[in-house]
């Protein structure tokens, strides 16, 4: 038996819906089949009384929920007023469906610069492995990507940016989880991740892969 090896995929651009056929849902019932956990960016605009179910049974099987700002703007091009209301509606809407107010924060198109980092009062969670699954590819390049990232060394605790709205990623996900977790992976959330590798998470800092 090979030593455990920690991945974070994340999943941004929700919620979608709580059909049992959504792609949101299949991914979430995949985690739930194997026990694996991972992080979703919620935007805040799309959180609505169809969509919070998601979210709940999302938390329900140990899932984290981070923000994704209310609009999905280029935060580059927001004031400092704007950037803060982005982050505080969304991060309102969450804590009413789930409780709790989210830790981490991801930037729409990864798109920072000296005023966002200034202002977001969350860590930035960017990522270090992009499955491309937001550029029209096929389920089997999604996975092409990841696996040729665990052939190169560059997938154990590496923070995987993926999206929840595609078919494509669903099929995908219902793929790599067990073929993962037979080559020795535990899938885990981004705070799980920065904890077992004993990084602490700052506020107005950047993160890519977490070692
Ligand atoms: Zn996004």
């Amino acid at each position: 038996m090979e030593k455990t090896k920690l991945v974070a995929f994340t999943f941004d651009d929700g919620p979608v819906a709580y059909a049992e056929d959504s792609t949101a849902m299949r991914i979430l019932k995949t985690y739930e089949k194997y026990g694996q956990t991972a992080t979703f960016f919620y935007v805040g605009q799309k959180i609505n009384e169809e969509s919070a179910p998601e979210m709940k049974f999302a938390q329900s099987i140990g899932c984290e929920a981070g923000n994704h700002t209310f609009t999905h703007c280029f935060l580059t091009e927001k004031t400092v007023e704007e950037i803060k209301e982005e982050l505080g509606k969304t991060a309102e809407a969450e804590e009413k469906v789930l409780g709790v107010a989210p830790k981490l924060m991801r930037l729409p198109y990864l798109a920072a610069n000296e005023t966002v980092t200034a202002t977001v009062e969350y860590p930035m969670i960017n990522c270090s492995v992009d499955s491309k699954d937001w550029a029209g590819v096929t389920t089997e390049e999604i996975i092409k990507r990841i696996m040729d990232a665990d052939a190169a060394g560059e997938l154990e605790n590496a923070v995987v940016l993926m999206h929840e709205q595609y078919a494509t990623t669903a099929a995908a996900v219902e793929y790599l989880l067990p073929t993962l977790i037979e080559k020795g992976y535990r899938f885990v959330t981004v705070s799980e991740l920065a904890k077992q590798n004993g990084i602490e998470l700052e506020a107005h800092k950047i993160y890519g892969r977490l070692q």
